[in-house]
């Protein structure tokens, strides 16, 4: 890492490779001899187009998503998503979903103004500290999709199985793991995930849908932004996209092929989760937050024996320059996210921190 940068170890927006930063800086003024910056550019040039198609033959690369799925590059957030897949895919007007926390809350709500939403798991009463089990899950054989968070960001707690739904659609909300490790797409009805997590900058959200949901004609017409067939029809392109973020995901699309695709990053992912956890389970100082069986590889969780001791080591960690360790606002204690960019110096370097907080007030 460049001597300035620092390690920032946020749920989202988070870090870039820096490679990534130094290929956008060095774009800035003039981008493919075009004299201009991405962000002033007009998105039907040829130069934008070749970006935006490039981004995407390098995504479909990269997961090896099958020709029978659109990929889209929409903005509103994971957010939007909440609302908009329900207003488009729940035709006949049901939805079940499994309940893993904050995010999939949010998207029973949103779902409920379309559709008769039916929890069919939630692991709530236990503060969401683990995936509900799968076994024996009933799905109702006419709901539209089965929707699921897989990553859960805030907890960080995540699934190692999908359930087997059958042939009703799975649905899931990949934002905070999206290609952190390989994809089985064929499993999935829907896939997407906002950018800023692991992925660019904030401003883009990526959706894969497979042909027949899109085939699906909602009860009512939607406004035109809200009806994912109408950004098929028109490549991502119906208003203006997010040009620039979509332009930085591109380049880290190039930089996860370049360095051995998914399957290297999850074990460079692995490497560095280990790091954490195992010295997590060593100390009788730290508490992890999550049951082991379903840890996430991308947001760890912990916290000390008091808020006291958590405000501490928040308040030592700006001596090494280690931001946004904070949990979420929701749960408190102390959340390390662990994204693709995030080097695994930058986890060596918080545990050898954790080290001595805890040998200092242990
Ligand atoms: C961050 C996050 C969201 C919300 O994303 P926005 O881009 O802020 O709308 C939704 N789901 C998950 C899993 C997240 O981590």
């Amino acid at each position: 890492m460049k001597e300035n940068r620092i390690y920032n170890f946020s749920a989202g927006p988070a870090m870039l490779p820096e490679e990534v930063l130094e290929q956008v800086a060095a774009e800035m003024l003039d981008k493919d001899k075009s004299g201009m910056s991405v962000m002033e550019m007009s998105h039907r040039s040829k130069v934008y187009q070749n970006i935006i198609d490039t981004a995407e033959a390098d995504l479909r690369k990269l997961i090896g998503i099958p020709d029978n799925y659109k990929v889209l590059f929409l903005q509103g957030g994971a957010t939007l998503g909440f609302g908009m897949i329900p207003m488009n895919f729940a035709t006949t007007g049901k939805v079940d979903i499994i309940n893993t926390g904050v995010w999939t809350k949010k998207a029973i709500n949103d779902a409920k103004l379309f559709a008769e939403v039916n929890v069919i798991a939630s692991s709530e009463k236990e503060g969401f500290k683990h995936i509900p089990s799968l076994k024996g899950l009933k799905f109702d054989k006419d709901a539209d999709y089965v929707y699921i968070c897989d990553n859960n960001t805030i907890y960080g707690s995540k699934y190692k199985e999908y359930p087997d739904t059958g042939d009703i659609p799975l649905v899931a909300d990949m934002s905070s793991c999206f290609l952190s490790e390989p994809i089985d797409v064929k499993k999935f009805g829907l896939i997407y995930a906002g950018a800023q997590k692991n992925v660019g900058p904030a401003g883009v959200t990526i959706y894969i849908i497979r042909d027949d949901l899109l085939a699906r004609v909602p009860k009512h017409p939607l406004p035109a932004y809200l009806d994912f067939r109408i950004h098929v029809s028109e490549g991502s392109m119906y208003n203006t996209p997010p040009t620039f973020a979509i332009y930085v995901c591109g380049l880290v699309f190039k930089w996860l092929l370049k360095t051995g695709g998914l399957e290297a990053r999850k074990a460079l992912n692995e490497a560095k989760a280990k790091v954490l956890y195992d010295y997590l389970d060593h100390s009788k100082f730290y508490i992890p937050y999550v049951d082991k069986e379903y840890r996430s590889l991308m947001n760890v969780t912990f916290r000390c024996a008091t808020e006291e001791l958590d405000n501490a080591f928040l308040e030592g960690a700006k001596k090494y320059r280690f931001t946004n360790l904070k949990g979420h606002r929701s749960t408190g204690g102390l959340r390390a996210s662990l994204y693709n960019a995030m080097p695994i110096e930058g986890v060596k370097a918080l545990v050898a921190y954790m080290k001595e907080f805890e040998d200092a007030h242990k």
